[in-house]
């Protein structure tokens, strides 16, 4: 997406006359955590066991709208409405709205109200998926990083903007759906539908994890996923290894080695359609010096692995990987010595922006062909779409001056999230410049037993974004707008 044609001062936040007040208002989001205020509210929104995973939880999902967000919207002058999901089947959404002045920037925000399933049993610290735990600094609980604590801190640091200020000084919208993580349906035809009530200046949101703890990070899009699947079916059953090998073909052994002709032994991708085009040089410079994998219980990383030439931070954020997720051949649990009938592979790509995804079934089955693999069969790719915002583009440079005036640390800017989220919504059907600021982080084991929220990076993420809200208020006038 192009970048919006606006001038903008490099240093967009400069210290203002009202720093103390600003300062004031940071002191009161730390206080709003520390007196408890905000583990509160996040406590009852995780009590509500909305699983979007489990049919019989779908009416948890309506009750996290109208009786959670629905309300702390009101409260703040929001006019707010749940609408039925267009898709059959899929969770109610949220929309909502405080325009004070249609002069003023208006920033569209995102939450996502549902959780994935509480595997109850699994829990190991904390009193379960469904009450709020604190140990040490780690509040446990389903859906404490993922999303529920996320959007409770922006709503938080909305409430503590007006409490100080009476009006925002900015426009707000809000979007919340119910199913994100079964994989958000209906959401890009809820929001087709919606687009001139969706319309907005920017999207700030928050999800994801920082790039480690103690680094506040903002990230402008994600990587695309492809999951498609490579089978050689060659006969109907099995056959003795020492009657029959050497006369019939094992589609296992050629599997490996069609494999082999996609992706090499180092993790290089050996079909050119599928290869990004070159790292732009301002993505390289965001990533320079960026450390992944530095978190306590991180995998070391494998210095060997991936393209040549390109740093570990360039090969998760800004190059593709395809990878073998699983693959099947004969019984592993009991081998036979048998030349099996049948192979599977199921294959997996992250791509990023730039890169020919459209074209991806009929590269791989060419790259087949010529390399003697033309009865591999490809089956039709599932595809999420790769978004990056430009790093220059001036919605990034205020937030990221914004963070660092508020915690005296410049953030990590990411392009995109090595991972995925919905953000073509945002990026290609809502055409808004989109801007990501994380409050969690890789550790949190979101999505798996003992989910948790650190206190410090909560109570940090409250004061930088009030601090954000503060700066839109007070620049208002001088930020970009769209159309
Ligand atoms: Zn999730």
């Amino acid at each position: 997406m192009q970048a919006p044609q606006v001038t903008f001062p490099a240093s967009a936040v400069s210290p203002s006359a009202n720093a103390p007040a600003r300062a004031a208002l940071l002191a009161a989001a730390a206080a709003h955590f520390d007196d408890g205020d905000f583990v509160r509210t996040l406590a009852r929104r995780v009590a509500i066991r909305s699983s979007s995973q489990d049919a019989a939880l779908a009416p948890e999902l309506h009750r996290y709208l109208v009786d959670e967000i629905g309300p702390t919207l009101a409260a703040l002058g929001f006019a707010w409405r749940v609408h039925d999901n267009p898709v059959p089947g899929g969770g109610p959404l949220l929309s909502a709205e405080r325009i004070e002045d249609a002069a003023l920037p208006t920033v569209l925000m995102y939450g996502h109200g549902d959780v994935v399933r509480g595997q109850d049993e699994a829990w190991t610290r904390g009193q379960g998926p469904w009450t709020l735990a604190r140990e040490g600094e780690r509040l446990y609980g389903r859906g404490s990083a993922d999303n529920k604590g996320q959007h409770s801190i922006n709503l938080a640091a909305l409430a503590l903007l007006r409490q100080q200020r009476e009006r925002l000084g900015f426009n707000v919208k809000w979007l919340f759906e119910t199913g994100e993580e079964t994989g958000s349906p209906g959401l890009s035809a809820f929001c087709a539908a919606q687009r001139q009530a969706l319309a907005a200046d920017v999207l700030i949101a928050s999800d994801g994890p920082r790039l480690s703890r103690e680094r506040p990070t903002v990230f402008l899009g994600s990587r695309g996923v492809a999951n498609f699947a490579l089978e050689l079916k060659l006969r109907a059953g099995g056959h003795h290894s020492g009657n029959w090998g050497g006369l019939l073909r094992n589609p296992a052994t050629v599997l490996a080695n069609a494999i082999a002709c996609l992706v090499d032994g180092r993790g290089v991708i050996r079909v050119p359609a599928l290869r990004p085009p070159p790292v732009p040089t301002n993505v390289r410079r965001a990533l320079q010096g960026l450390v992944f994998g530095s978190d306590p219980g991180d995998p070391a990383v494998d210095p060997e692995w991936g393209e040549p030439g390109l740093t570990p931070a360039e090969r998760v954020i800004g190059w593709n990987t395809l990878e073998v997720l699983a693959m099947s051949a004969g019984n592993p649990a009991a081998p036979v010595n048998a030349i099996p009938p049948a192979a599977k592979a199921w294959m997996h790509m992250r791509w990023v922006v730039g890169t020919r995804i459209d074209g991806l079934r009929d590269a791989v089955r060419a790259q087949l062909a010529a390399h003697g693999f033309a009865d591999v069969q490809v089956s039709e790719p599932e595809i999420t779409q790769a978004t990056r915002l430009d790093p220059d583009d001036p919605w990034v440079r205020f937030t990221l001056a914004s963070i660092e005036r508020s915690t005296g640390r410049a953030p990590v800017l990411l392009p995109n999230l090595g991972g995925s989220l919905p953000n073509d919504v945002f990026a290609d059907i809502l055409d808004l410049p989109t801007v990501w600021i994380p409050h969690s982080y890789a550790g949190c084991q979101q999505h798996a037993p003992d989910e948790h929220l650190l206190a410090p990076v909560a109570r940090e993420a409250l004061q930088l974004m009030t601090g954000l809200f503060w700066d839109l208020a007070e620049q208002a006038g001088t930020l970009p707008r769209r159309g």
